[in-house]
């Protein structure tokens, strides 16, 4: 099984920013029919710049490295998603305060003040589609596989289907939230994309746990 320490998080990291690169022109599509065609944009810019910030130099902890992350988004993402996966990074990282070591129900409260954060800033409940809709359900099957005494691979791979299974659910929420909830009845068919670049996050977190 894995071991939650801070290697184990920048391999995470890193993960996220090949996956953002590659499928960054399928976030702007998907952006393009409801909002304003940034979001694969916006989320390269954030996580090359993520890149560059640790090759500089690793944090020591798995806290102090999602703070980090959650801190370069922060500044380097306009729009509604810097804010806002920002505010989940570091809110992560800051529940996981000096530990080296994670243990799988560490986790677990990190990923669930991650979500704590986004809906505190952002006010969004399921339903709205945004990326609460695909970051929610894949905090609770994580809570769920712990909670059953599964290992983090197994846990990581329940997490990640229900964050795909969950943004393939936002295609027919009218948005209520967002850029795309100035479109009204005709945010209706779309995949949201912070939904789905929330899925691309946790699907990082299956690949690098298994
Ligand atoms: P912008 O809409 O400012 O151009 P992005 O395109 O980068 O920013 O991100 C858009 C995504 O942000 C949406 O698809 C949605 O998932 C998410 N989002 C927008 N507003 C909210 C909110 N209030 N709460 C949660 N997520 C939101
Ligand atoms: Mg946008
Ligand atoms: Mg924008």
């Amino acid at each position: 099984a894995a071991t939650l320490d801070t290697a184990f998080f920048a391999a995470w990291i890193e993960e996220i920013t090949r996956s953002v690169g590659a499928e960054k022109d399928r976030l702007t599509r998907l952006d393009a029919a409801i909002g304003d065609a940034d979001h694969g944009t916006n989320l390269d810019r954030g996580f090359t710049a993520i890149a560059q910030a640790l090759a500089d130099k690793e944090p020591d902890t798995p806290g102090a490295l999602l703070t980090l992350v959650g801190s370069t988004l922060i500044r380097k993402v306009g729009g509604a998603s810097g804010p806002l996966y920002g505010t989940a990074f570091r809110e992560a990282g800051k529940a996981l305060a000096d530990v080296s070591e994670v243990s799988a129900a560490e986790l677990v409260g990190a990923l669930e003040a991650a979500l704590a954060g986004v809906q505190k800033l952002g006010s969004a409940a399921e339903g709205d589609k945004t990326m609460v809709d695909a970051l929610a359900p894949a905090v609770r099957a994580l809570a769920q596989a712990v909670q059953e005494g599964k290992d983090p691979r197994e846990a990581a791979e329940a997490a990640a289907s229900a964050a795909l299974a969950g943004a393939e659910a936002t295609v027919p929420m009218q948005a209520r939230k967002g850029r795309a909830s100035y479109l009204g009845p005709r945010s209706v068919g779309h995949e949201d994309p912070g939904a789905a670049s929330t899925a691309l996050i946790l699907t990082a977190l299956r690949t690098v746990a298994a």
